[in-house]
């Protein structure tokens, strides 16, 4: 991964009394550190990538603490790494992205809740819900409930998120019980600072090693039966009881007195919204000073209802504000009110919508509602003046974004799985439309315009496995595209072992781009080695590992070809032959190109570097023959990449706008390709740029 973590980095050696300042989700990271974590693992994803990434580049310092850190290579293995504190005092960390990594993960969950932990488990879950969200709209809500592990939902500022990490491992180790912290994506981006502690060398660690297993066999520690049927009566028994008297003795979840007999149960998550929300009605200043008071809950599950009936008993009314399907916590809260026959009204879901974000339109809306029926006498009027306002701009932007084309988001400029999906579109014109079973990863982005292509997306991996029932019923073969971070996180076993098996048939297109991109370039087993990449300064480097083809065919894949993806018309030839040969079996092309935004960070210091050192340096750009151009756009239609686009024709007896390449251009050539592959007009050229010419290059010039 060529971004590089040095700042982040260096505050992770902050000791007691410094300020450390960031985001929230390296306040995470630090704040593991101060818990005196032996081990951590996890698998990238937005938005906690960062955790993970900074350990990973942070391994000198952690070698010297005795920290062991690893990339696991999906969810899954994460989370089994967690064993590791079942029969020993070691506290251990893991992050993914949630719903989906918990969903991977979920096997290995179920089995550590059930087995029970004896040193501190935190599971860091980056909880892609909402606005920003792009993953399936799920909560991990529902994870906990099912297998009794605690949730954690720390307020979003840095100093309450870093106590609860710590106070995490307290609980977990108090109950037994692995933990996770749910992470909402502004909670991870939030910016602030907290006084930091020294890092506590953990007791065991690659630097203090264990002696070997427990002296004593315990099978209770085995998740398997008989011991699975104490361990479930466990844990509500003895491990629910203790970890809410954790909670209340340790106050973690927290009281904000108000001035009105009505309150709010917040997701603690949530309680910056909140308070914006509070303030745009007039109910709370900007110091966070409310005229309702507010019970936060950092911690979601368990809830204490001891808890819950002393912040309501003397209220005449209680909103819970939880974000999200179905209301747990409001359904719990009811419970608990009704058991100790709570007088006051329960609100939540009557006045909030059910599915989706809480954003601060939903929130102000909720609360005037809940506060008109309950405190009329309160003034909201500037809330209902700054509802006007966002109405106002509604109707204003929608008058005018309606004349507007639509923009999807697209591959970066000059990505190598952009011509793999140009040569797709060409084989499709001459044979129809396959069904193309899509993937996790960049490729998805050629569901969109121009390419259209891609009929269901089933998870990180699983793009054969659901080509699966649909080939056998197809006239064409199935296409499932897969990256190469999906084919190694369950892609091989999910979907090609299993069409090997079965004997199956179709074609798996893999975009062999080197790295994990979608998540920010981390490495796989089959990345190009360190040493390669350097060598082929200018050149694609995913070509210098073949793990994934040697894999394939030890594996007994017969059909199997590598292609250059800027090779459109290769590519095509190859595609068109998976998709139309006799042969049985399944076919898989390895679409070969390293991912661009990759290639570009190692390459641009190296380019600057060149040019300040006054070497010749070369860049190759593509350009459009503006009077060449007939303003077809069918070059357009076939690449969709931003930097060719349309201006205005020159020529003024012509009216249709003409194609032209803008400036950020990175050369990749396909511009060129798709005009030979697909016999396009002979508009395109191709030119170089050269920085710090030679003699010879300026003679050439004047000649
Ligand atoms: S990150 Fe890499 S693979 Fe993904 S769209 Fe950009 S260039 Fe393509
Ligand atoms: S050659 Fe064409 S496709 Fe490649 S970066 Fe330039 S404009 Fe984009």
């Amino acid at each position: 991964m060529e971004r590089q973590f040095t700042k982040e980095i260096e505050s992770l050696r902050l000791g007691d009394g410094e300020t450390f300042h960031g985001e929230g989700i390296l306040a995470v990271t630090k704040a593991l550190l101060q818990s005196g974590v032996s081990y951590v693992g996890g698998y990238q994803g937005a938005p906690v990538s960062h955790l993970l990434d900074v350990m990973v580049q942070a391994k000198d310092y952690l070698d010297e603490l005795g920290v062991h850190v690893e990339a696991c290579t999906s969810e899954a293995s994460a989370a089994a790494m967690l064993g590791a504190s079942i029969n020993y005092p070691a506290r251990g960390a893991v992050t993914w992205k949630s719903i989906v990594g918990t969903n991977v993960a979920a096997d290995a969950l179920s089995y550590l809740a059930s087995a029970g932990v004896m040193g501190g488990t935190l599971i860091v879950l980056g909880e892609d819900y909402g606005e920003g969200g792009v993953v399936a709209q799920e909560r991990s809500h529902a994870f906990a409930l099912k297998s009794l592990m605690w949730l954690l939902d720390p307020r979003p500022n840095l100093s309450t998120i870093a106590t609860m990490v710590e106070r995490g491992f307290e609980l977990s180790e108090a109950s037994n019980t692995p933990v996770m912290m749910e992470l909402r994506i502004r909670a991870c981006h939030v910016r602030g600072s907290f006084k930091s502690k020294n890092n506590v060398a953990p007791a065991v660690s690659t630097l203090h090693k264990l002696d070997g297993p427990p002296k004593e066999f315990i099978y209770d520690r085995l998740a398997h039966p008989p011991a699975t049927f104490r361990q479930e009566k466990l844990k509500s028994d003895v491990r629910l009881p203790a970890a809410r008297r954790f909670i209340a003795e340790h106050k973690l979840n927290e009281v904000f007195p108000g001035t009105e007999n009505i309150g709010i149960v917040v997701q603690g998550g949530l309680y910056n919204g909140l308070m914006r929300a509070l303030r745009t009605l007039g109910l709370a200043d900007a110091f966070g000073a409310s005229r309702l008071p507010i019970l936060a809950l950092n911690v979601v599950y368990p809830l204490v209802p001891e808890e819950i009936i002393g912040f309501s008993k003397n209220k005449a009314a209680v909103l819970v504000l939880e974000e999200g399907q179905p209301e747990f916590i409001e359904q719990e809260i009811a419970t608990f009110l009704r058991r100790a026959d709570v007088p006051g009204k329960l609100h939540g879901k009557d006045f909030m919508h059910m599915a989706g974000e809480y954003n601060l339109e939903a929130m102000v809306r909720g609360l005037s509602r809940f506060v008109e029926l309950h405190a009329p006498h309160l003034d909201t009027s500037s809330g209902a003046a700054w509802m006007q306002s966002v109405q106002r701009t509604k109707e204003k932007a929608s008058a005018t974004l309606a004349a507007l084309p639509v923009r999807p988001p697209t591959f970066c400029v000059g990505c190598p799985e952009r011509p793999v999906f140009s040569a797709m579109k060409l084989v499709a014109n001459d044979i129809g439309r396959p069904h193309v079973s899509m993937d996790v990863g960049c490729h998805a982005f050629a569901s969109f315009e121009p390419f259209s292509q891609g009929n269901t997306l089933l998870g990180y991996g699983m793009s054969l496995a659901a080509a699966a029932g649909v080939n056998p019923m197809s006239s064409k073969r199935a296409v499932a595209v897969m990256g190469d971070g999906g084919f190694w996180h369950n892609g091989l076993l999910s979907g090609v072992a299993s069409n090997l098996m079965n004997k199956g048939d179709g074609v798996l297109v893999i975009m062999k781009n080197g790295y994990a991109s979608a998540t920010g370039t981390q490495e796989l087993l089959s990345s190009p080695p360190e040493d390669a990449r350097m060598i082929a300064v200018g050149e694609s480097a995913a070509g210098a590992d073949r793990t994934i083809e040697n894999t394939l065919s030890g594996l007994g894949v017969k059909w199997l070809r590598t292609v250059n993806n800027y090779d459109v018309a290769a590519m095509a030839k190859t595609y068109r032959e998976a998709m139309t040969t006799p042969e049985k079996g399944l076919k898989v092309i390895v679409a070969e190109g390293e991912c661009q935004l990759e290639r570009q960070r190692r390459l641009k210091p190296q380019v600057a570097k060149n040019l300040a050192d006054g070497k010749r340096t070369v860049r190759v750009k593509y350009g459009v023959d503006e009077d060449t151009c007939t303003g077809d756009h069918s070059c357009i239609r076939l690449s969709g990449c931003p930097t060719l686009t349309v201006k205005d024709n020159p020529d003024p007896l012509r009216r249709d706008p003409v194609a032209t390449v803008i400036d950020g251009c990175v050369g990749c050539g396909l511009c060129g390709e798709n005009a030979h592959a697909a016999v396009l007009c002979p508009s395109f050229y191709r030119a170089e740029v050269i920085q710090n010419p030679s003699a010879w290059d300026k003679l050439k010039a004047k000649l």
